[in-house]
């Protein structure tokens, strides 16, 4: 029984050495190098490999390098083959690091201190306490959650906003489209966290800019889609939002020309918020494969109608 490997190589060596220590009953093989496709049962795939199913017959799980599957065309897969996201530690660790250091730095004016160093300038803005500053997550999903409560142990007035209610300590959540308007009104610092779905897919666009508080700012670690990019450069000309920090575009890497380089107003970063760190991850793929063997259900189970 093998698995297949279809991600970054360099990763995939520490994962070959995971799979001979831990799991020597599974063979790992790494694309493009797959021996007999008859024997390989599992894929662990950033992109699956076109007609995945008449290149791979005997395929009984996909398993995701990412926490996000937008990547994956749902469509061209057979409806039946489950679809299972990385629930990996370091992810979630790494999500809530950017998110801090982002939410840190519109908070503390970073952007403004960086500036005023460039040009020679002295001076102090006041300080906003934390109790002050209304963080809003949108999506209280597993990094969501995780995010909301580390920013509520800084002492911030953080929001959530999902599909359905939940609870969490010290975190207001709130659901549902009626519940959007009052959410936004309410977040000097809005962090979209989403997945990207046809429900999510530009979502950070204008008409939610308007509906933030004035001179409010963007955090984007969910996917470059969420955003439309030219109303986040309007909202910033018109000092409607004062500033972003943003991890993901919608083409990566932008162009040399994209507007975003020069613009001192975003802080840009290459899509390292988080990344799955084989020896983390390992233990909760090799429990998903063990469960699947006994015929259990799998921890990240993607709802391919929901699209996450
Ligand atoms: P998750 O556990 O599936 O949670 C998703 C959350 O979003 C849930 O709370 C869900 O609501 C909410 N949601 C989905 N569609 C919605 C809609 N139409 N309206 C309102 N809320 C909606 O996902 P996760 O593990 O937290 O990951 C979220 C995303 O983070 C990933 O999909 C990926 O795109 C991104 N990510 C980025 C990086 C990076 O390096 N930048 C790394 C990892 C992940 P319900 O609770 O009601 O279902």
């Amino acid at each position: 029984m093998a698995l297949l490997y279809k991600s970054d190589p360099v990763r995939g060596a520490r994962w070959k050495e995971l799979f001979a220590q831990h799991a020597p009953d599974i063979e790992f093989r790494q694309w493009p190098d797959m021996g007999d496709p008859d024997e390989i049962r599992y894929l662990l795939a950033w992109m699956p490999p076109e007609n995945i199913m008449a290149c791979l017959p005997s395929l009984e799980v996909l398993f995701a390098t990412s926490a996000g599957v937008d990547q994956f065309e749902f469509d061209a897969l057979p409806p039946e083959l489950p679809v299972v996201r990385m629930l990996d530690p370091a992810i979630e660790r790494g999500m809530i690091e950017y998110a801090t250091f982002a939410t840190l730095w519109l908070h503390r004016r970073m952007g403004d201190y960086a500036r005023q160093q460039r040009e020679g300038q002295w001076q102090a803005h006041m300080l906003v306490p934390t109790e002050k500053r209304r963080i809003g997550i949108l999506g209280l999903g597993q990094l969501g959650c995780a995010i909301a409560t580390h920013l509520a142990g800084y002492g911030f007035d953080v929001s959530g906003w999902a599909r359905s209610p939940r609870e969490l300590a010290n975190v207001h959540c709130h659901s549902g489209e009626e519940a959007l308007d009052g959410f936004l009104a309410s977040s000097d610092i809005v962090i979209c966290v989403l997945p990207l779905t046809d429900a999510t897919r530009g979502i950070l666009n204008a008409d939610l800019f308007a509906r933030m508080p004035k001179g409010a700012a963007l955090i984007n670690i969910g996917r470059g889609e969420h955003l439309v990019e030219h109303d986040l450069t309007q909202a910033l000309d018109d000092g409607q939002l004062s500033a972003a920090v943003l991890d993901v575009l919608s083409e990566e890497p932008p162009a040399d020309d994209h507007l975003f380089w020069q613009d001192e107003r975003i802080l840009l970063t290459p899509h390292v918020a988080a990344m799955t760190q084989p020896d983390s991850a390992f233990p909760v793929l090799l429990d998903n494969l063990r469960r699947h063997q006994r015929g259990e259900p799998m921890v990240g189970r993607v709802d391919l109608q929901r699209g996450y």
